[in-house]
């Protein structure tokens, strides 16, 4: 018996970093898996290494058309979304001053408004099913803000506030909404920095490593499972200890 059996689930950005992780580990644990990813090449060469469990769909979380489609495919031909993980997101870092208006948007318009609109369309699924689980990708600099990110850090801080709002709407349609926040995890998103800054973070964390995409999906796999069954509303960190 593994954790996932039979649950069909929505990985968005699954193509590399953590949703690639994460859809590698939902399918060890015996799910049917959703690759919704913008790049064609990733997410095809993912879903064709996992096996005829992974699925690939082309995928704009950020397009409300894009959206409905991927909910409308994955419901019709797979009969449920049992869960979805909200992971695709993107940086771009500059500071306050630097920061023109399409920076700021784009990242809202990715991190936030595509969180909205892949939860807004899979929940009338999941309100029929009568239940469901959505987990939610933001990160631990929601709550302690970051040099050079107020697009990156007020979208993950709506996630967070979303991710509430939604465990109190949605609970009675025995849906249970969480997010997680990592701390820092190599991928490609954070293999930009420079490797001085890299290994001053490194050094920062009570662990004293960086976190792992397989750290991360191991935490989305046990809040996606029924031994989750009573969480709901959490946002739980995956950071090494790194702010304490
Ligand atoms: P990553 O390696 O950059 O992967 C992100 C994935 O999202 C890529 O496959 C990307 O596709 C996809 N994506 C971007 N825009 C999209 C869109 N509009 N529609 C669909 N897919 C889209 O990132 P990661 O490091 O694995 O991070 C995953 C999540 O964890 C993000 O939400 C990130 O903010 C969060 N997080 C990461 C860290 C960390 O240290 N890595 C820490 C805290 C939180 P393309 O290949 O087309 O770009």
């Amino acid at each position: 018996m593994n954790l996932l059996d039979k649950n069909v689930c929505i990985v968005t950005g699954g193509g590399r970093g953590i949703g690639r992780a994460t859809a590698e580990k939902f399918v060890s644990e015996g799910a049917t898996v959703i690759i919704a990813d913008f790049d064609e090449s990733t997410g095809t060469d993912t879903a064709d290494i996992l096996g005829e469990q992974c699925t690939f769909i082309k995928t704009d979380v950020s397009n409300s058309d894009s959206v409905k489609s991927l909910i409308k495919h994955v419901k019709e031909e797979f009969g449920s979304i049992d869960i979805i993980v909200n992971n695709a997101g993107i940086l771009q870092d500059q500071t306050l001053e630097k920061m023109d208006e399409e920076q700021f948007d784009r990242v809202i318009q990715v991190n936030m408004r595509g969180v909205y609109l892949c939860t807004k369309y899979t929940a009338e699924v999941m309100r029929e099913q009568g239940s469901g689980v959505i987990l939610n990708a933001s990160s631990v600099v929601a709550r302690f803000g970051n040099f050079g990110q107020t697009n990156y850090v007020a979208a993950k801080a709506g996630l967070e506030g979303m991710t509430k709002v939604w465990a109190r709407e949605l609970g009675k349609h025995g849906i249970r909404v969480n997010a997680i926040a990592p701390g820092f995890i190599k991928t490609d998103m954070t293999a930009q920095m420079p490797e001085k800054i890299i290994k001053m973070m490194g050094e920062k964390v009570p662990l004293k490593r960086w976190g792992q995409p397989e750290d991360v999906a191991n935490l989305y796999c046990f809040l996606a499972s029924d031994e989750a069954s009573y969480i709901s509303g959490a946002v739980l960190p995956v950071d090494g200890g790194v702010v304490v």
